[in-house]
Order: C-alpha cells, then sequence, then structure tokens
C-alpha cells in the first residue's frame, strides 16, 4: 500500500509530475537538451534569487556538497555543523584529502555569524560550508546574516546546503553573497531522487580553476563550463527527471507562486510547532525553527518505531530521529507538496495511536 509521506524526503510526487518521467527520450548534445537545460537554469535563477550560472548535476545533492567542497577549496575549508548534514561535509573533506576544521553548534543551537567571524578572523580559511536546513534537527541557519560576515573577506567562497529547503523556503543566493547553493530534486520541489543543482558564482569556478585533483565526474570547471557554452552537461544527464523538473518549476513559479508556497510552508510548520508544545516539546531553538522539518522531543518516552508502524497500516510514514537522536526525537516533515488537510489528518492519527 502506498502511503503518504512526511519524511524530509523522498516526498510524494505529483502524478502529473510522474508523468514527465515517461517523456520519450532525447540526445543529450542535441538541441533539445540544451533548451531544456537553458529553462531549467532560467526558473531556477528565480526560485534561488541569482544571476549566477546553473548548473545540473546527475546525483544526489551529495554530489554537489563533493564537487563544491573538493572543487574550491585551495587553503583550508571551514565546515560549519548543526547536525549529521553538516557533519557530512567535513567527512567530505577528509576523505577527499582537503584541509578542514569543524566547528560544532551545541545540540539545537544554530551556526551563528559571530561563530564564522572568529573562524575568518584567523585567516586561515578560502571555504566555508553551511547548512541552510539541517535535517536531523529541523533547524534553519541565519545564511543571509552569515553571508554579511562572509563578504568581508573576499577571498572566501561560501558554500550553502539547501537539499531540504530550496522551494520550501525562501533564500536570496545574491543579496546572501552565496558562491554554491545547492539542492536536490526529492525534497522541498517535489520531484523523485536522482538529480542534483546549483548556482555557481564566477567566482567559485574561478578559483576551482587553481585547485588540481578535482576528479573528473565531479569536477565543477567542467561541469559549469559545459553549462555556461551549451547549456549541457559533461556526461549523459538524467534527461527524464530534468522534464519532471522543467515541469514542475513552471507549477512552482506560476501555478502557485513563490510567496504563496513559501507562506504554505510557513503554515504548517506552525500547525506542527504548535502541536508539538502542546504534547511535547521542539528540538531546535526558538528563532531557527525550520519551515520544512519539525523535530519533536519524544518526551513522553513512546516507541517511535512502533507510532510508524502503526501509522503505516493507516496510510502514514513519519521519520525516527535522525542517528543519536533515534527514538529520543522523531520528525515530521511538512515539504513540497503536502495540504495542512493531509497534516491535520496526521497529527489525528499520532493522537488517537499515542492517546494524547
Ligand atoms: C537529504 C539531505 C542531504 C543529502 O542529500 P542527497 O540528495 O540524499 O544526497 C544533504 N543535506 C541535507 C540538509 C539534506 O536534508
Amino acid at each position: 500500500m502506498s502511503v503518504k509521506l512526511f519524511i524530509p524526503g523522498p516526498v510524494d510526487v505529483e502524478a502529473d509530475v510522474l508523468e514527465k518521467l515517461a517523456t520519450p527520450q532525447i540526445g543529450h548534445r542535441s538541441k533539445e537538451a540544451s533548451d531544456l537545460q537553458g529553462r531549467i537554469a532560467e526558473k531556477l535563477q528565480k526560485l534561488m534569487f541569482t544571476k549566477n550560472l546553473i548548473i545540473l548535476s546527475t546525483s544526489s545533492g551529495s554530489g554537489i556538497m563533493e564537487m563544491s567542497i573538493r572543487s574550491c577549496t585551495k587553503k583550508r575549508a571551514a565546515v560549519f555543523s548543526v547536525g549529521a548534514f553538516g557533519d557530512r561535509w567535513y567527512k567530505m573533506a577528509t576523505t577527499n584529502n582537503i584541509p578542514a576544521d569543524h566547528f560544532k553548534s551545541e545540540p539545537g543551537m544554530p551556526t551563528t555569524p559571530q561563530m564564522v567571524e572568529e573562524a575568518l578572523k584567523t585567516g586561515k580559511y578560502d571555504v566555508v560550508t553551511v547548512t541552510h536546513n539541517e535535517t536531523s534537527a529541523g533547524l534553519m541557519n541565519p545564511v543571509h546574516e552569515i553571508g554579511e560576515v562572509i563578504k568581508k573577506y573576499p577571498d572566501v567562497i561560501y558554500l550553502v546546503d539547501a537539499v531540504s529547503s530550496l522551494g520550501g523556503a525562501k533564500i536570496e543566493a545574491d543579496k546572501a553573497g552565496i558562491d554554491v547553493l545547492l539542492s536536490s530534486t526529492q525534497k522541498s520541489l517535489g520531484v523523485p531522487p536522482g538529480l542534483a543543482m546549483a548556482s555557481v558564482s564566477e567566482k567559485a569556478i574561478e578559483r576551482a580553476k587553481t585547485v588540481e585533483n578535482r576528479g573528473f565526474y565531479l569536477d565543477l570547471v567542467n561541469v559549469a563550463k559545459k553549462a555556461q557554452e551549451k547549456n549541457q552537461y559533461p556526461t549523459t544527464p538524467a534527461t527524464p527527471h530534468m522534464w519532471a523538473l522543467d515541469y514542475k518549476l513552471d507549477k512552482i513559479l506560476n501555478q502557485e507562486g513563490l510567496e504563496n508556497r513559501f507562506n504554505r510552508h510557513a503554515k504548517l510548520a506552525q500547525i506542527v510547532r504548535d502541536w508539538a508544545n502542546k504534547y511535547f516539546a521542539l528540538y531546535a531553538k526558538e528563532g531557527y525553527y525550520s519551515n520544512t522539518v519539525t523535530t519533536i522531543m519524544n518526551t513522553k518516552g513512546h516507541s517511535v518505531a512502533d507510532l510508524n508502524k502503526e501509522l503505516g497500516k493507516r496510510g502514514y510514514m513519519i521519520s525516527n530521529g535522525y542517528g543519536d537522536l533515534k527514538e529520543k526525537a522523531f520528525r515530521i516533515a511538512h515539504m513540497a507538496d503536502r495540504t495542512e488537510e493531509d497534516l491535520q489528518a496526521l497529527l489525528r492519527e499520532i493522537e488517537d495511536i499515542w492517546n494524547l
């Protein structure tokens, strides 16, 4: 039986978007392929509030995380982490032989502009990585305020992971001075997994040209060059996903509208927070709550695994806590195309199962 997914990706995909995956195949060196990538790029520029080049990657979002930290770090990367996905950047650095330092916040606390300033003042770093929306913690970092600090250090490249927030929250890449703003299809955008995208500044590309051993498949310079020159991709891209993404971006921009979409996410998030505060507690510090996924402390000590089993029988799925937070917390995602009606129905089922 298919269940309604309230997990932070992959999310349910609308039937008309899914149908686009069945578009007849095209040659990836054809004008049609260039036109398709060009249209996607234009729409992503609107969604990311940027004039920068848009690249696609036939990988999940982690592919562009690895591409950007490996291609842009010449000196040393300052990796800021507020949870599992922030830690992933550090793992990517160390496994690629990239000099990096790991700045972890206390549980539930954000990466602050002050922390970034302290690190950059040392002059040791030429890359900063920040997770916009930490999916394990249900926490959104102040990427715009952090950007104001980074602007004072013109040699620093600013990499932002917006995998679970792009399409669900407003991120103004150019205003924040973000050099690489990356995301994946399968979270707030509501497209099946298998493709990733990013905006890339000229500064990031110029830096990458000076870095040796960028690898082949995930070489930012090569991917950017093909996108810039021909609106194409160096290897064979996931064209079925491109058709679906192109179509979905039209729906986001023209049918629902960006502001409406961001407001809907904010409203759903508020409903879950109010509910969580009534019965449980929130993991993230107030002021830094995520608008696409909420991490709720399991203060009553019920079994989250059993809850999910029972929810499955009733047609729903939520997420357990991530990593160390397993069973200590649970997560309800409210991203992509979930509605208030869906969400209220889920919350009533949880109340019923746990006798709240
Ligand atoms: C899901 C997620 C990732 C990993 O994305 P993939 O597309 O699975 O590679 C990275 N960062 C965040 C914040 C995520 O939520």
